[in-house]
């Protein structure tokens, strides 16, 4: 089985530490042989100028080592940016269900077609100055997905969306450690799927580090990993693609312990028959 690897919010933010993170991450990828998807967010805060020179040495630099960029939202500055997030996300994210269910009329406007589209070819356009190319493939800001955004993406040229994550309800039982949490309630099919009017949708699998990995979770959370992809795996249909979902900020809080952990897993699945890692694009575009 095919697998990308993708690491979430390269340039949301110009923290030096959220830069050595961000190249920690590449250069873990380089020891353990993989490129890797980083999603890549165009326009963070107010002077997006400073914010791309501040980034352009370390993207180039995970460019030359075989990584690539996709695009993630515009602005990044809230869940909301391109649709409500997934509902199994409510209990370990309630912010972005209160502020719209708050707003309603606010946010039919924001999520309307033509204004998502707007934000998309802005998005697209400032992408384009930063890798010479189109983006092929789309995330939205914490999963928060609707109709329009994939009939904007549509309008845009952008066929490729991995804008939904599978097992939310896992990933809260990290965050919220509610037991009741710790178990395999996928929102979606394992397989990728075509959303009107056609953008094939990647389902995510959950980023199980996101929380980080304390030593004392380490094993209850590879155990966590091992059996979520067990279900997935199980699942999997000839067009399956694992999209294995990071977060290089939260991989950097815990380092050691969510690399050995993410190495041992990557072990254990290529005993499971996923042994061939690939971009996004590679994929997509082989
Ligand atoms: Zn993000």
């Amino acid at each position: 089985m095919q697998a990308i690897f993708t690491c979430d919010d390269a340039g949301a933010s110009t923290a030096p530490r959220a830069l050595e993170a961000f190249d920690a991450v590449v250069d873990w990828l380089g020891s353990v042989g993989l490129e890797g998807t980083f999603f890549w967010v165009p326009k963070p805060g107010e002077h997006p100028e400073v914010h791309y020179e501040t980034w352009a040495a370390h993207l180039d630099a995970a460019l030359a080592a075989g990584h690539e960029f996709q695009l993630h939202g515009l602005t990044h500055g809230t869940c909301l940016e391109f649709g409500l997030t997934q509902e199994s996300t409510r209990p370990s994210n309630p912010a972005p269900f209160e502020d719209y269910e708050a707003r309603p009329d606010y946010f039919r406007r924001e999520h309307s077609v033509e204004n998502l589209t707007a934000k998309l070819r802005e998005a697209r356009d400032i992408y384009e100055c930063a890798f010479h190319a189109p983006p092929l493939v789309f995330r939205a800001p914490c999963f928060g997905m609707c109709a329009n955004a994939y009939a904007a993406l549509h309008a845009v040229g952008i066929y490729h969306s991995s804008s939904r994550g599978l097992d939310p309800t896992a990933t809260a039982y990290t965050i919220t450690k509610d037991p009741s949490k710790r178990r395999w309630a996928p929102d979606y099919p394992c397989h990728p799927w075509v959303e009107p009017p056609g953008v094939t949708e990647y389902v995510c699998f959950e980023d199980l580090t996101l929380s980080g990995v304390p030593s004392e979770e380490y094993d209850d959370r590879l155990d966590l990993y091992k059996s979520e992809l067990e279900h997935f795996l199980a699942e999997a249909t000839q067009k399956t693609v694992l999209v294995f979902g990071t977060h290089f900020s939260a991989m950097y809080a815990t380092w050691e312990n969510t690399c050995r952990l993410l190495e041992e897993l990557f072990d254990w699945l290529s005993g499971c028959g996923v042994t061939e890692w690939l971009t996004f694009a590679d994929h997509v575009s082989p």
